[in-house]
């Protein structure tokens, strides 16, 4: 009853997860980066959206007034995600991996106080 052209081939093996003690944190960084990107880019056009929204819905003197309040949720949201990204800690000396208490590199390829490069699989 099963036609041939039914039968189900074999799928071909997974490829090897990638290993390491530092694969976690690495997908966690490129996470959070995403999304500071994401919430610095986004925002303002979403609270813009609301906005014409509640424009076209309530007038403009109605935006006008609710202008700061429909903003600023938007805008704390946004320095959330950015905050989460900035205090990402490196998975090798547990300090803040884009920045010193004087130095801040949110576009670093490695950590600013070991230098442990991002993408690295494994203590060294
Ligand atoms: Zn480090």
């Amino acid at each position: 009853m099963n036609p041939a052209y039914r039968t189900p081939h074999p799928l071909p093996p997974a490829p090897p997860a990638p290993s390491g003690a530092y694969v976690r944190a690495w997908a966690d960084l490129k996470r959070r980066r995403a999304h500071r990107w994401l919430a610095f880019f986004a925002w303002a056009p979403c609270a813009l959206l609301v906005i014409l929204t509640i424009q076209a819905a309530f007038g403009e003197a109605t935006a006008h007034q609710v202008f700061f309040w429909v903003a600023l949720p938007f805008l704390l949201v946004a320095f959330g995600f950015m905050a989460r990204a900035s205090f990402f800690e490196c998975p090798r000396c547990d300090e803040k991996f884009e920045s010193t208490w004087y130095f801040r590199s949110p576009f670093t390829q490695a950590c600013v106080h070991c230098g442990l490069r991002i993408g690295t699989p494994r203590g060294s």
